[in-house]
């Protein structure tokens, strides 16, 4: 029996990504029950009566910053439960966040992934319970719900079963180090825009041809770095 794949998403604004948690691929993969995604607010693990979880920074740095104590209790609250592979902090100076970290996160039963806000996160919380550190790119978001929520979206659509056609998630951009060819559908001639003549011939070997031929092409032309990638 395939069991679900579990996410748990420490976040003190969870409103932020609940609702696209719930629908489109990720909604239905949790519907079939092949991905479980939990969100937990870290203000039901502060200690403060006013449910604060940041203090002022020692040394008197800008900003605020997530303490401790409130993230320790909701990390040691879950891993009381069942074993975690990896408790992931999302932060600008982490390990980019790609496909095939997607895909390897995917082959994971139970993962965390903390949402920092503020300035971060006390950082001996990252000395001591974070096991891995992703960025989503160079650039600083206001929170890491996005970034929870981009990663969780990569890595659930690749669960195997989730997406109908599993040949449609492995002929994505990223996999293989290549870029997907072109996609087309109905009508094959819009105001004299016309779909090449051999995605209409019917012909499978020729058209498995041409697809490969348009995704070494297009990545050669627009990511030259990826195939350099691929030959490492
Ligand atoms: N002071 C931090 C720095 O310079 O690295 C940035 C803090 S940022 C305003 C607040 C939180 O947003 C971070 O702790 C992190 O969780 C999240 N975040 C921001 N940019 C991110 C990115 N590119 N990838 C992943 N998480 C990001």
């Amino acid at each position: 029996m395939n069991v679900a794949m579990r996410i748990d998403i420490i976040t003190v604004i969870p409103q932020l990504i609940e609702g696209f948690l719930n629908e489109s691929i990720i909604g239905r993969a949790q519907k079939r029950e092949l991905a479980e995604i939990h969100l937990h607010n870290l203000r039901d693990y502060a200690v403060r009566k006013d449910r604060r979880i940041d203090d002022y920074p020692f040394g008197g740095f800008a900003g605020m910053v997530m303490q401790c104590e409130p993230i320790d209790r909701c990390i040691s609250a879950l891993t009381a439960q069942r074993h975690y592979d990896e408790i992931i902090f999302t932060t600008p100076d982490g390990q980019q966040f790609d496909q095939p970290m997607a895909n390897e996160l995917s082959l994971c039963e139970n993962i965390i992934i903390l949402c920092g806000h503020y300035k971060g996160i006390d950082y001996r919380i990252r000395e001591h319970l974070i096991t891995k550190e992703v960025s989503i790119g160079d650039y600083v978001l206001t929170g890491g719900e996005l970034a929870a929520a981009v990663m969780t979206d990569a890595i659930v659509r690749v669960i195997p079963g989730v997406i109908g056609d599993e040949q449609s998630a492995l002929s994505d951009s990223f996999q293989d180090n290549l870029l997907a060819a072109p996609v087309y559908t109905r009508p094959a001639d819009y105001r004299g825009w016309k779909v090449p003549e051999i995605l209409l011939s019917g012909h499978e070997a020729k058209i498995k041809e041409w697809e490969i031929q348009q995704s070494l092409e297009r990545t050669q032309r627009l990511r030259p770095d990826l195939l350099e990638k691929g030959k490492r």
